[in-house]
């Protein structure tokens, strides 16, 4: 039996910003019988409800869950600083939205990290959940601390406060490890957490950070890394689920009760991409590319809709235009909710993928939402040097077709700081931005059209050909878009027509930090938790003073500081702190793909041309699922 923190937490809530966000009874969640499960998941998404609630990784283990006999799982998710404060001084326990229970009194605590900027959040969440932050000073009575998701590729800055990691596609691997809890338990723990940690590890699937030891060498590299107990692999593999028909899930999206980033539903209609972007760590951790088939997808919008209420669909995936069958989905859908309200979106389209007929279908059954490609780079070459062979000619194509379809507003999509990248390449984008201008009246016959030019810093990740690229610092990458906004502002001709979005290069450089670091950055992120360093993925909250201070603090007796993590470029024979993990790409194939990125050469998307031999195929025992099926969509029957 396990009480509810709720008349605790209701009392301070009318004292903070927000309090709908904790309450909880969500349509669609689930509350069950505490004492009529044996495995028990607290599953946290480590940001506020409003970014977290909408999270499909968390809401999809959610409900597999859920499904299970025998099992629960709840939802928590970071508190704001206000509520942080309240609950310490009331001594009221980090809790779940669903029961309100106590996150300590889980046997697993599953984290979800999109983003390394949430690692501050974990910290706050393990300490208010009365968790140890440091995994070797918990025991029986604690949870098992897993992180999962695109972070979790490289878990080693977090490396110190997790006891597992499981990376890739989570359905499957949440099953498995309830198994094996559920079988530790019943025969009575036996060996304690330690042995339940080796049961894990056993598998191939669940990385342990504390059965490997990290040697370095005296310049600060690693020399090796090396599992400290017999029958714990080399390397540990990712999760792929085949046959995403077989998943449908959510099946009963969440609904949520405060406003969150995205109100709508999404059905996620493939998972992968073979495009080979070089800066994109989701393509590469993802491969292959898995198909939902088009009936398939029909059936989730039924289902999803009159679960939910919701008007809009968004057709997920990381280039939704590139399924095998998306004309026929998008005016399959299209027709079926001719006259109702319900619109279809695509949260992000490749540029050279979306057409006219696209647009229109979009468009049918209610408003146009916004429209966003990501050419990402500004000139032809850099383009192929990132791999991304979107011509400008193609984005000029694409934007008419949208303007001329009633589109008055595109945003478009860049990166600033790319291997070999000079200002000349990023100047390009204001010339990118005017011809897009130019064409939109041309199109549409109005001069009232707009387009945003929004831009980021790059962030080299691991297991990506640019693993082994040197960042652009803070200061030059501001230089570079200052000199980009002058240029935009200085065109009197379309300059009022163009906004022009940008980040400065500070948090790039922390996350470029979190994102290649090893486990020495686990004592900084430890240390700007204690500064009170939290929500680092909010400008408002974010301090780059703050971890720079912390890194110089934490790193003064290592032969390494925050350049070395991040402006460095590494060479082939490093060892790099995530190697141990794989994620099936081919180690020599990245680095070939890094060299050819340096030439400037191209490389095919595997879905329309000969496998490349990535290696994830044959080393994750998978394959290419792609259609078309020539399957359509038929009109809904009216019961
Ligand atoms: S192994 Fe071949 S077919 Fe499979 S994802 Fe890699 S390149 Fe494509």
């Amino acid at each position: 039996m396990v009480n509810s923190v709720w008349p605790r937490l209701e009392a301070l809530l009318p004292s903070v910003r927000k309090p709908i966000q904790y309450v909880g009874g969500e349509l669609n969640s689930t509350v069950k019988d505490w004492d009529a499960c044996d495995v028990r998941w607290a599953l946290m998404y480590p940001d506020a409800y409003e970014v977290g609630l909408p999270n499909q990784g968390t809401m999809i283990l959610y409900e597999v869950l859920n499904e299970r006999e025998g099992v629960l799982a709840e939802r928590t998710y970071s508190v704001w600083p206000d509520l942080e404060a309240l609950m310490r001084e009331h001594d009221v326990p980090q809790f779940t939205v669903d029961a309100h229970r106590p996150v300590g009194a889980f046997d697993l605590f599953g984290v979800s990290f999109s983003t390394e900027l949430g690692y501050t959040n974990l910290l706050a969440a393990l300490d208010l959940a009365g968790i140890p932050l440091e995994a070797k000073d918990r025991d029986e009575s604690h949870p098992v601390v897993i992180a999962g998701g695109h972070a979790a590729f490289n878990p080693e800055p977090i490396a110190d406060f997790i006891d597992a990691a499981v990376l890739g596609d989570g359905e499957q691997a949440v099953l498995t490890i309830t198994d094996i809890v559920r079988a530790w338990k019943a025969e009575g723990r036996p060996g304690g957490r330690d042995e339940l940690l080796m049961r894990l590890a056993r598998t191939g699937g669940v990385y342990i950070p504390r059965f490997y030891d990290v040697e370095y060498l005296p310049d600060g590299r690693i020399k090796r890394v090396v599992p400290n107990r017999t029958g714990v692999p080399w390397r540990v593999s990712k999760h792929t689920v085949m046959d995403l028909d077989e998943w449908a899930y959510p099946k009963q999206p969440l609904v949520p009760l405060a406003e969150t980033v995205h109100e709508r539903m999404s059905v996620e209609i493939f998972r992968g991409c073979t495009r080979g972007c070089r800066f994109c760590q989701a393509g590469m951790i993802t491969r292959p590319v898995r198909e939902r088939s088009i009936t398939g997808i029909g059936e989730m919008v039924e289902r999803g809709l009159s679960a939910t209420g919701y008007e809009e669909v968004g057709l997920l995936s990381l280039s939704s235009a590139d399924h095998s069958e998306i004309a026929d989905i998008a005016k399959g859908l299209a027709d079926r909710y001719e006259g109702t309200n319900t619109s279809l979106s695509l949260p992000s389209t490749r540029v050279d993928a979306f057409n006219i007929d696209l647009a229109n279908e979009l468009s049918r059954n209610g408003r146009r939402s916004g429209l966003t490609f990501a050419p990402e780079g500004g000139s032809e070459r850099i383009r192929k040097v990132i791999n991304k062979m979107v011509s400008e000619e193609d984005l000029i194509r694409t934007v008419s077709a949208a303007y001329s379809a009633g589109w008055r507003q595109v945003k478009l999509y860049f990166m600033c700081g790319l291997p070999t990248e000079t200002d000349e390449d990023v100047l390009q984008i204001a010339e990118m931005a005017r011809n897009v201008i130019k064409a939109g009246r041309e199109a549409s016959g109005s001069r009232d059209i707009r387009c945003t030019v929004s831009i980021g810093g790059f962030v080299p990740k691991p297991h990506t050909p640019f693993q082994w690229a040197g960042q652009l610092g803070a200061e030059e990458t501001d230089a570079r878009l200052a000199k980009l906004r002058d240029a935009i502002r200085a065109d009197r001709d379309y300059g009022r027509a163009i906004g022009f979005r940008y980040h400065d290069g500070k948090p790039g450089i922390v996350e470029g930090l979190l994102s290649r670091g090893d486990r020495r950055i686990g004592k900084v992120i430890r240390a700007v938790y204690e500064d009170g360093g939290r929500f680092d993925g909010w400008s408002e909250f974010f301090s780059y003073e703050r971890w720079m201070q912390a890194a110089e603090r934490a790193l003064k007796d290592e032969p390494v500081d925050v350049p070395w993590y991040t402006t460095r470029e590494r060479d082939q024979v490093e060892v790099l702190p995530w190697d141990h993990l794989d994620s099936g790409l081919d180690r020599e194939w990245l680095w070939e793909d890094w060299q050819d990125a340096l030439r400037e050469v191209e490389v095919d998307d595997c879905r329309w041309t000969p496998c490349f031999d990535c290696g994830v195929c044959p080393q994750m025992q998978t394959e290419i699922q792609i259609g078309p099926t020539g399957k359509k969509l038929l009109p809904l029957t009216v019961v």
